[in-house]
């Protein structure tokens, strides 16, 4: 039995595994140069950064379970802090008792963790699927048709993008549309003392959360290169992310300084809690246009055909975030195995 994965985020290599675990012959295909999807790690001269999730929750016993032993491994620490809240432009906190994770040293270490002995064909961005009578057949974006023949083919991309790829074939009707939001994720390393205690700020209609990148455990930003360069002076590294209606109105081609915008909202943010206003020393900034699910209360659950060999899963389909992506690919592992579901 030969399996093709499309995507090498959580919910992609966690099938991978599962399915080699059990003997299946997998083969992940993967349009960027590295494993993680939405919770890539950018490495710059002046830092290394997380842009997509900056910390997960386990509330199911299955990932909670898979959380453990990655903490046992080293691979994920508990963020403990008490998140601030903006309410009316005043920063507010109070005692908080959920255990946020993160992987260390980056978000993405969960992922090279569990990519662990999987066929990767990175840069390989898959641009059509065709079930033949031998199998699935897969083009790439350049043209280029893989030579395999496969008997499953797993979409584990968010949902927008698997109906595209799926577009004429009996599945597509069920994949939901317009799934997710998009986001702006911007991070500033700027100088200034901000206290110690403010790690984590829910924010407002403009940024919806902040988190003191700086602050959190096992971090590495600056290397000794950078660090003789000059590059890593400075007090702290932010990562702002912006709600969904403010990136919606401000499009990937928007006018609007990101940086500036940015920048003013933190500073005012923090303006009660510093001597002298913030100064940016670097920034980088990346629109996400699938970046979490509109509504993670919303019913969907994965979508698998035995009898055309597909499985559509993803974050989407378990209720969002880094937990649902890990649950989804569980939930078809689960169905591939059983024949009478
Ligand atoms: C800004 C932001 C903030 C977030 N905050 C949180 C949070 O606080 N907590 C939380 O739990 N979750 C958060 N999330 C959501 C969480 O990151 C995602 O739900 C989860 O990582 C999705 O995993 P996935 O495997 O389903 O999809 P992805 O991680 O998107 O993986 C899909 C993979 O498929 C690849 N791919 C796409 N198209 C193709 C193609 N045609 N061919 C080959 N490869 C392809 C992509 O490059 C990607 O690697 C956040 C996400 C973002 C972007």
């Amino acid at each position: 039995m030969k399996v093709a994965i499309i995507g090498a985020g959580i919910a992609g290599l966690t099938s991978a595994r599962e399915l080699t675990r059990h003997g299946v012959q997998v083969q992940v295909f993967e349009k960027s140069r590295g494993v993680g999807g939405r919770l890539a790690n950018k490495r710059l001269e002046w830092g290394n950064i997380d842009m997509g999730a900056q910390y997960f929750t386990a509330r199911d016993e299955r990932f909670q379970k898979q959380v453990d032993q990655w903490r046992e491994q080293g691979i994920v620490a508990c963020w403990q802090f008490n998140p601030h809240s903006l309410r009316s432009g005043e920063l507010t906190t109070r005692p908080d008792s959920t255990p946020r994770f993160v992987g260390t040293p980056k978000m993405n270490s969960l992922a090279h963790a569990l990519s662990q002995n999987i066929d990767i064909a990175f840069q390989t961005r898959i641009e059509r699927l065709e079930r033949t009578k031998d199998g699935w057949s897969l083009v790439a974006a350049d043209g280029h048709v893989i030579q395999e023949r496969y008997d499953w083919v797993v979409l584990s991309l968010p949902a927008e993008q698997s109906k595209v790829l799926l577009s004429g074939t009996p599945v597509e009707c069920q994949i939901p549309e317009q799934t997710h939001v998009p986001c702006w994720a911007l991070a500033l390393a700027t100088l200034g003392d901000v206290p110690a205690e403010i790690q984590g700020i829910f924010g407002d209609e403009v940024v919806s959360w902040v988190s003191r990148l700086s602050s959190r455990p096992q971090r590495h930003f600056q290397d000794k290169e950078s660090r003789q360069k000059g590059l890593g002076n400075y007090d702290d590294l932010w990562m702002l992310h912006f709600s969904s209606e403010w990136s919606t109105a401000h499009a990937k081609d928007s006018a609007v300084n990101i940086t500036q915008a940015g920048l003013e909202w933190l500073s005012a943010a923090l303006e009660k809690h510093v001597e002298k206003p913030l100064q940016v020393v670097h920034d980088f900034k990346h629109y996400w246009r699938y970046a979490r699910v509109k509504d993670d209360k919303a019913a969907s659950s994965i979508i698998a055909d035995r009898s055309s060999g597909v499985g559509v899963i993803g974050a989407w389909s378990a209720g969002g975030r880094v937990e649902g992506a890990y649950l989804s690919a569980l939930d078809f592992v689960d169905y591939f195995f059983h024949e009478d579901n």
